[in-house]
Parts: C-alpha cells; structure tokens; sequence
C-alpha cells in the first residue's frame, strides 16, 4: 500500500496516474457532443449503489473505467457553450494546472509552518485583489471556500463592530434580490428573525435607495441597530448592480458598515471596457468576490477583502498547539487569525498561475466577452415575439419567459416554461436555469462562456419554444 503514498520513490508512479487520468478528461472535452446526457437519478442511483467500497479494485485503469460509468459520462459540463443554467464558468488551464500542484503539494494556509510561500502568494493575490477594488493602504483579507463563507465573515465583522450586546435589536439591509447567503448568515450569527430587512428593487433591479434611506431612518427612530448595509454588485438573478455610490453616502451617514456582495460582479475588476459599473465599491468596508464565477477559476476560489485589516482581528483565536500569541509579536504570518476555517486549501496558487499567464487583462478580456454576448441575447430575446425578457443585463444573465400568442393563462404560461426547462435538461441539448419574477415563473440564461455564441442562445431559444409549444398542444389534447 505504500507504492500509494505521493514522495521520492513514487515520482514515477504519481506522473503516470495523473497523466491516466488527464488523458481521460481530455478525450472527454473532446468527444463531449452536448452539456448534459440527460441521464435520471433513477437511472444512475443503482450503478453507484451496486459498488462495494469495501472491494477495492486494486488497479487506476479499471478505477477510470468505473469512474467513466459513475461519473465522467453523465457529469454536468460547463465548457459546452450551451450549459448556460447557473454562475459556473469554463475554468482556464492555467488554473487547473495550479489546482494540480496545489493538491499534490498539498500545503495548508493556516499557518507559516504549514505552507510558507503559500502565505506570502495568497496575501500578494489579496493586496492585489484590494489594489484593483480601491480599498486603500489599510486594506487586508482573506481566501474563503466562496461567496456564502465570504458573506458570513463579513457579516460577522459588521455584527462585532456594530458593539451592541442585544443581538435582537441588530438589522441588515439588502435588497429583495440578493443573495440568501445574507439570511443565513443573519442566522448563524444569532440574529433576530427580523434582522433581515429587504430593500425593493426598481425596474432594473437596483436596490432602490430611497427606499433604504426611508428603512434606515425608521431603524434609527426605532431604536435599533443598522449593523449592515449589503449592496449586491451582480444579483444571481439579473446581474444588477446596486447604486453602490448612493449607498456609500448612506452608510457614512448612519454609520453602518458597507458590504458589497461581488460574487459574480467581480469580474469588473479586470474589465478593459465596464470597470466604471463597480464605480463606489471602493468606499465598502467589506467586499466578497469569488473568481470561481467570474475570473475562469476552478471551485473553489473566493475571498472577502476588509477595508480596515484590524477588523480581521474579530476571527483571531489563539491556540497553543497551532498559533499561539507569541507568534504575531515574532511578525510569523499565520493566516488561521484572519479565517473562519483553520486546515484550507491553497487555492491562491490557481489565481496565482492564472494570472502570471494570461494576465488580467486576459480575464477581463474573456468576462467583457460574455457581457457583450448577454448584450446580443439581449437584442434576440427583445426582438422575438415569442418571449418576454425581464431587463437589459448589465452584466451576462438573461431573465425571459415563453409567452404563447394563444394562452392567456398565467398558471398555464408557468407551466409550459417549468416544462420546458425539464424538458430541454432530459434531453441534454442544453442547461438553463430558472428563477421566478413577480410570482411567475421565468427561464434564465447565466452566460459565462466565451464560446457560447448568438447562434447558440438563438438554437436554444427555439429548443425551449418546441418544448413549451409540445406541452401546451398536449395540454389542448388533454383538454377536449
Ligand atoms: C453565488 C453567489 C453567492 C454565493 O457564493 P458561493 O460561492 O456559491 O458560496 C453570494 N452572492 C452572490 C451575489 C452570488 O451570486
């Protein structure tokens, strides 16, 4: 069993497996004809429940023979230019090549004595991240596992700072579309059920912050606490960016911490041609970005950057057998004092290659792609007669429904869009997701792959138009 372990007389053995296994994903990128092939969880549930764990097979080869049943054949690909359901992203080579080495070296960036160079790479990646946002000289952070661990962290700093022992009487403010990683985090941090207040959207779905003013004031006549303001720079949903400059001038002037959720809109950051969308971020005391959605990383890849570096100081525990306090008067970086996770992954190293290859601007690049490409859609969905879309994408999501020229039903036009996505997933061709607006139920296109072209939005549309016009007809059928 030790021919397993990965040292000096494996080196061999490492490089012909890893190779085995590369050879595998690269004939799979090949031969890939479609996203998805449409298999069922009743399909696949008794092929992974038949192996028996405890009967090893002893040998890689037949391991990636199995592997190819369970797994590779039916996986979810989101380099297909039509997966354009959920924020994945194709991941650049770059990356995976840093993800490779990362898991092999193996470090763990709590502390110093575990990774070394790691630590100084993850915090230039950090400096660099907070350079590009605009945070000042101050500014400091850290690698998450994604946006929801980043919005907690956030959250969290904002709750110690806001120095009220009476959680209940604590608020948050963000806007009706924005992330529910805020609730739960409200949760996890022993907030009241009302903590949580939701801001209205305008047309664009932009917190509207006259609508925040008017909660702000209330909270303060109150008697309570505004712990929180969070600004969303690309909603899941829509890719809106909320009036980040407006709500800048509101914090300051109630004195409530500044968080910007990026998760998606960080993209910008590298942008050669949008940068001006995230114009206000820098006035946030905390921003969340997750390169796994907008920068080609590999899951997974986040980190929440903090204005004020001390206020990191709300996640420090000392332990004795890992980083006592002696440690920070000896200047020893252990980052374990700025994080939620104590043992975690390098996934710096992945940002790291990615950019001493393409460069940001090659990032930028491929993200000003896409949202020229949601722009096209954009321009396709407006034009068709058979589909309503919701608003022009800022960034790269498109929110429509089919509406048929004969149906006037709302229940029955839900019915025929839910169909169709089930559909279209069932047969492969192509992935969209779903979300709901006003109570009804719409179809979304989250764009994120460079290759994906207007033809292909233009091929799905009408992949979704045979499946919603085949349900309504059976439907009518049923009827008489
Ligand atoms: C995706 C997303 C998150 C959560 O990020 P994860 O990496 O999935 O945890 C938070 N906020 C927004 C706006 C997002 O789009």
């Amino acid at each position: 069993m030790r021919s397993h372990l990965l040292n000096d007389t494996t080196a061999e053995q490492y490089r012909r497996s890893v190779t085995e296994g590369v050879e595998r994903v690269a004939a799979k990128l090949v031969d890939t004809q479609r996203p998805f092939t449409g298999v069922t969880v009743d399909d696949l549930a008794p092929v992974i429940e038949q192996i028996d764990l405890d009967r090893p097979l002893h040998d890689t080869t037949a391991v990636l023979d199995e592997l190819e049943d369970v797994y590779l054949r039916d996986a979810i690909y989101f380099h297909h230019p039509r997966y354009l359901a959920h924020l994945n992203c194709p991941v650049v080579i770059p990356a995976v090549l840093g993800e490779a080495i990362l898991s092999a070296v193996n470090s763990s960036l709590d502390t110093w004595d575990q990774s070394a160079g790691g630590t100084l790479i993850e915090r230039k990646l950090i400096d660099w991240t907070a350079a590009r946002i605009g945070l000042g000289e101050n500014a400091d952070g850290v690698f998450t596992s994604g946006g929801s661990q980043s919005n907690l962290q956030a959250l969290l700093l904002a709750r110690e700072e806001a120095k009220t022992e009476d959680l209940g009487t604590l608020r948050i403010f963000a806007s009706e579309v924005s992330h529910f990683s805020v609730k739960k985090s409200a949760k996890l941090l022993g907030l009241g059920q009302d903590a949580v207040v939701s801001i209205p959207v305008d047309h664009e779905k932009r917190m509207q912050t006259v609508a925040l003013a008017h909660e702000l004031e209330r909270c303060a006549k109150d008697g309570l606490v505004p712990m929180a303001v969070v600004a969303t720079a690309g909603t899941t949903d829509f890719g809106s960016i909320d009036p980040l400059p407006e709500v800048a001038e509101l914090c300051a002037q109630y004195g409530t911490w500044m968080h910007v959720d990026a998760a998606y809109g960080c993209g910008l950051l590298t942008s050669l041609t949008r940068r001006a969308l995230l114009d206000g971020i820098e006035r946030a005391d905390s921003v969340t970005v997750d390169y796994h959605k907008s920068f080609f990383q590999p899951v997974s890849s986040s980190a929440l950057l903090v204005k004020d570096a001390t206020t990191l100081r709300h996640a420090t525990y000392h332990a004795e057998y890992l980083n006592p306090r002696r440690m920070v008067q000896e200047r020893i970086p252990n980052q374990v004092d700025k994080s939620l996770q104590t043992t975690r992954r390098f996934d710096a190293l992945k940002l790291w290659v990615t950019l001493r290859v393409m460069g940001a601007d090659g990032i930028g690049q491929l993200f000003d792609e896409v949202c020229d490409l949601a722009q096209e859609g954009w321009k396709l969905l407006a034009a068709d007669p058979r589909y309503d879309v919701v608003v022009e994408p800022r960034l790269s999501t498109l929110v429509f429904r089919y509406i048929p020229a004969t149906v006037t039903d709302p229940a029955e036009i839900d019915r025929a869009n839910l169909y169709a996505r089930k559909a279209l997933f069932a047969s492969g061709e192509a992935i969209v997701a779903g979300t709901k607006v006003n109570g009804r139920h719409y179809l979304k296109f989250t764009l994120l792959n460079p290759e994906t072209k207007a033809s292909d939005i233009a091929a799905v549309l009408d992949l979704i138009a045979g499946h919603a016009e085949q349900y309504l007809g059976d439907s009518l059928d049923r009827a008489s």
